[in-house]
């Protein structure tokens, strides 16, 4: 069988990433027929967006995406290629595991995390107000008759917001996923002492959903909180389920608890579509060098093999991984002792590496 695929390379790093995760996803005996899509500041100029429309009709007719990163211009420009993937598609939930394999140089040993972030809401609804506008002007005078509070004219706003319908969903993937995969407990992670109506909407409606799953275990923890115990005592979570900014920022705590960021993979997951990708950004001061970490965009790729449900090759792909970065030889500069280590490989020598591996097990 040949599985069709939407293959986004993205920007910065991303082409590298992307060519070697395709040259180890081949090497897995499984056949693939690559829709090729660019997205990103490359294609800016040409079409006047990161997000051409081309890439969203290729992933709904192909319904699977491997992607590389897309940078995202801060604090000016067009809005994130990533975030407005994820909602034209309606991945509403981004699944980041975490975990730990000999040879990583972590504090910790047998970290084995389930992140899953609400992807469509929260601060990232895209909705805010800049100052000056006639816009935020309007919102001042609303806020002030609705609250009595008179906010500073001098302002921006964004609009946090959060639904019944999402947080139900996602907390339902979190429990559905535990179930499944024989995960033993959901924590959900919130602020609700503070947002008394966002996040205690979050919270009120993770305790119903968790009602309708007595055999997997519930609790939940405030955010702050949440960071201190994950650096202290990471092995007592199990799978977290979080809002989209709680999620986005305790990911990459979570990547920083296992070794960093050049192993933690993700997937973006729909009701019909899916798109996966590795946590990381761009990392554009390394772009073009052969330099960066490939191999959380192979992890990310064994996520989609088993979504594909190529199980056996999804687990050989994660041994031949495992494999390369217990000997520790043919590793890029991040997993070596030092960043200056000069036996550190490049990106495409990590793929050869991962291939010869393969080829043996
Ligand atoms: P980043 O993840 O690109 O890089 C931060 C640092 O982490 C890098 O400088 C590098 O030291 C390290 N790093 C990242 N990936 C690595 C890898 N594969 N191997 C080795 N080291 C690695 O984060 P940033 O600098 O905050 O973001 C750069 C751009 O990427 C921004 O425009 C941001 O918006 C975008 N971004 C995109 C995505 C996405 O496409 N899903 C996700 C996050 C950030």
């Amino acid at each position: 069988m040949q599985y069709a695929v939407t293959l986004i390379p993205g920007d910065g790093t991303g082409p590298e990433i992307t060519e070697a995760t395709r040259r180890v996803l081949e090497a897995t005996g499984v056949q693939f027929d690559w829709h090729v899509q660019r997205a990103g500041l490359e294609v800016f100029e040409k079409y006047g967006t990161v997000l051409p429309d081309e890439v969203i009709e290729s992933i709904k007719q192909t319904k699977v995406g491997l992607k590389g990163p897309i940078t995202t211009p801060v604090g000016r420009g067009s809005r994130s290629a990533n975030a407005a993937l994820r909602k034209k598609l309606d991945l509403y939930a981004n699944l980041r595991p975490a975990k730990t394999y000999q040879g990583l140089r972590s504090r910790y040993d047998h970290i084995d995390l389930i992140i899953v972030r609400e992807n469509t809401e929260d601060l990232y609804s895209g909705i805010e107000f800049q100052r000056g506008t006639s816009a935020q002007e309007e919102m001042l005078e609303t806020i002030a008759r609705t609250t009595g509070s008179r906010l500073d004219a001098n302002s921006a706003i964004s609009i946090k917001y959060i639904s019944v319908l999402a947080t139900r969903r996602i907390v339902k993937f979190a429990f559905e996923y535990a179930r499944t995969n024989g995960r033993r407990k959901v924590t959900a992670v919130h602020k609700a002492n503070i947002m008394k109506f966002s996040d205690g909407l979050f919270l009120s409606v993770a305790q119903e959903v968790a009602k309708e799953y007595a055999d997997i275990q519930f609790e939940d923890r405030i955010v702050d909180n949440m960071c201190m115990q994950l650096v202290q005592k990471p092995e007592i979570y199990d799978v977290l389920v979080l809002p989209n900014l709680y999620g986005d920022i305790i990911s990459d705590l979570s990547a920083g608890l296992i070794g960093g960021l050049g192993v933690a993979p993700g997937a973006n997951i729909g009701g019909q579509y899916a798109v996966f990708e590795p946590v990381h950004g761009s990392a554009p001061k390394y772009a073009g060098q052969n330099k960066v970490n490939p191999m959380a965009m192979m992890f990310s790729g064994v996520m989609m093999l088993r979504h594909l449900g190529e199980k056996d090759a999804a687990v050989r792909l994660e041994k031949a991984l495992a494999q390369v970065i217990a000997e520790g030889k043919y590793v890029t500069y991040d997993l070596k002792p030092r960043p200056d280590d000069q036996t550190a490989v490049g990106t495409s020598r990590v793929a050869d590496a991962v291939i010869e591996k393969l080829e043996k097990i």
